[in-house]
């Protein structure tokens, strides 16, 4: 049972196509894993639908037409669409760890031949970058059993959906589907007691923030979401 959902002014923004791209990649990915979110969408995209004919209802029809099109092409566009053909559209579902095999939302799927290698982290904690664009700084992390990261504070926001597992931060226990969105405001200090640990896809908004300073880099847990 999805316990955390975006709130609702960014169901709102994200049908109107007003989200930046960052949150709008995350907001989607939640729908395609939450029914809940995904009807409130939907009704969302079509008062917004209407509410374009009504204000293009004094012009010619075609302007119309063209005017929803337009803006249903706006609220359905992300960036960056996947142009390798090499990859067969089965193994961009799924995503490999370990012998483990993890189905990954819809949304999520053109990004998959933008993702690096796995690369292992203290803290039975694995990481691999995606590239989004220069829009934000995205990787998939995994928790092992008993994988935690110590007690960290953000800079900027960070968006984090539960791919699958469980995790617990000290501030609450997050399950799949889950979307958590924390900034500079939120102490928290995450592991995953799930024994088949946790997956998650997380997303920093602010690259600048990201790679800025020295400490960060020597700090084994800057390119971790959880910085
Ligand atoms: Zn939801």
């Amino acid at each position: 049972m999805i316990k955390f959902h975006p709130a609702p002014e960014q169901l709102l923004q994200f049908a109107q196509g007003a989200l930046t791209s960052v949150e709008s990649i995350m907001v989607s990915a939640h729908c395609d894993m939450c029914a809940r979110c995904q009807q409130v969408v939907a009704q969302q995209t079509v008062l917004q639908a209407e509410h374009a004919l009504v204000d293009t209802s004094t012009e010619a029809s075609d302007s119309g037409s063209f005017e929803l099109d337009a803006m249903l092409d706006a609220i359905t566009r992300l960036p960056r669409a996947a142009p390798s053909k090499s990859v067969r559209s089965t193994a961009r579902k799924i995503i490999e760890l370990d012998g483990r095999v993890f189905t990954i939302p819809r949304t999520l799927r053109k990004y998959v031949p933008y993702m690096g290698n796995w690369s292992s982290l203290v803290g039975k904690l694995w990481q691999a970058p995606v590239d989004i664009g220069s829009s934000g700084v995205a990787n998939f992390i995994y928790m092992g059993h008993g994988g935690s990261v110590p007690e960290h504070t953000h800079r900027g926001t960070e968006f984090t959906l539960v791919i699958n597992g469980e995790f617990h931060d000290g501030i609450d226990h997050y399950r799949t589907g889950d979307f958590i969105q924390m900034n500079e405001s939120n102490v928290h200090a995450p592991k995953s007691d799930d024994v088949n640990g946790c997956l998650v896809f997380s997303v920093l908004d602010q690259p600048l923030h990201f790679t800025a300073g020295i400490a960060r880099l020597l700090n084994p847990f800057s390119h971790v979401f959880f910085r």
